[in-house]
């Protein structure tokens, strides 16, 4: 089959498109899905840098979101028929733990995502547990399809379940143009609240408007955590949901109002920022982390993006086999939602 290999750790360079490797075998609970459309995650650019806490055979092949056909059904899959059009959920779980079996199962301890753990979506066949997949409706094309699971699954749990976001609630998402931000954005919206979010460009900082944001900051202009102080009135934000890291989370505590909450999904600019705990403190801040979601948040978020509810932002879209080139562009940081390949 069709696939990108890393061969080996590096920058967008080393992958490898190939015509010649072996189509997976799906296991007794899995389903081998013709992939149609993956779409690249910043954690795609962590596991081709080499996460030195990871151990991932190589080579390797990347990718936790697709869009695809069932292909061919394990021995023990029920519910599916080849040709059903589906998206999976990247989660893997062993179903089995005190985590698993209360329902949060992100929590468990031998969580692993697709693409991270085990060979990915940037392949014509990728095999996925049944149990991870969701039909997806006749009139969504593949790729907004491809874009959706990852970044709506995370941005659901963050702001839904971890911070609890009330209609009314002031919501500050760093970063406008990610596409958990574009995700996140959304749903802030959708809950009632007033959104608030960031960016270094007017361009993305005007999409952001059409796609659900209130209040724009450009923090080339004035510093974000000045311009949100005084925007709502020196009273500061109820939640905000920085993903940014060492570069943002001195900012981020002092844009929160008294009992404020931050969220985080991740550390782009590294993880290990300066804290000054009087403001936690005093301010009786939280701050809360998060990672991917449950089945539950999954299934509840991907039914709003099924509806039309939540739209899936897609910025670009490049052939599978310019996997290198789509990496490439997504390190630069000046797209808008989601990259993605398109693979059939
Ligand atoms: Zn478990």
């Amino acid at each position: 089959m069709k696939a990108v290999l890393l061969p080996r750790y590096g920058g967008p360079e080393v992958l490898e498109y190939v015509e010649d490797r072996p189509e997976p075998v799906p296991g007794p609970d899995e389903v081998l899905l013709h992939v149609h459309a993956a779409s690249l995650n910043h954690l795609d650019l962590a596991v081709r840098k080499g996460i030195p806490t990871l151990k991932v055979t190589l080579p390797h092949i990347l990718g936790a979101d697709v869009a695809g056909e069932v292909a061919q059904l394990g021995s023990d899959v029920t519910g599916f028929e080849p040709g059903d059009r589906v998206v999976a959920n990247p989660g893997l779980t062993c179903g089995r733990c005190e985590f698993c079996i209360a329902g949060d199962d992100s929590l468990c301890p031998d969580y692993r995502i697709l693409g991270e753990h085990v060979p990915g979506t940037y392949a014509e066949y990728v095999a996925v547990p049944a149990r991870n997949l969701l039909p997806i409706p006749v009139d969504m094309d593949w790729v907004p399809a491809a874009a959706a699971p990852l970044v709506f699954m995370t941005a659901w749990r963050l702001l839904v379940t971890r911070a609890a976001i009330r209609p009314g609630e002031d919501v500050l998402v760093l970063g406008a143009g990610s596409g958990v931000s574009t995700a996140a954005i959304q749903i802030a919206k959708l809950a009632g609240c007033t959104v608030y979010t960031t960016s270094s460009s007017d361009a993305k900082l005007r999409r952001a408007k059409e796609i659900g944001a209130d209040v724009v900051v450009n923090y080339k202009e004035m510093p974000w955590s000045k311009a949100v102080w005084e925007l709502t009135g020196k009273r500061g934000v109820d939640v905000v949901l920085d993903h940014v890291g060492e570069a943002t989370f001195k900012d981020s505590l002092r844009s929160l109002r008294k009992g404020g909450r931050l969220v985080i999904p991740g550390a782009t600019t590294g993880p290990m920022p300066q804290i000054d705990l009087r403001y936690v403190f005093w301010r009786q801040l939280s701050v809360l982390g998060s990672t991917m979601a449950n089945r539950r948040e999954f299934g509840e978020v991907m039914k709003l993006v099924f509806m039309g509810r939540l739209k899936p932002v897609v910025d670009r879209v490049f052939p599978l086999a310019e996997a290198a080139q789509a990496h490439a562009y997504l390190e630069k940081g000046e797209q808008f939602g989601k990259v993605v390949l398109r693979v059939a």
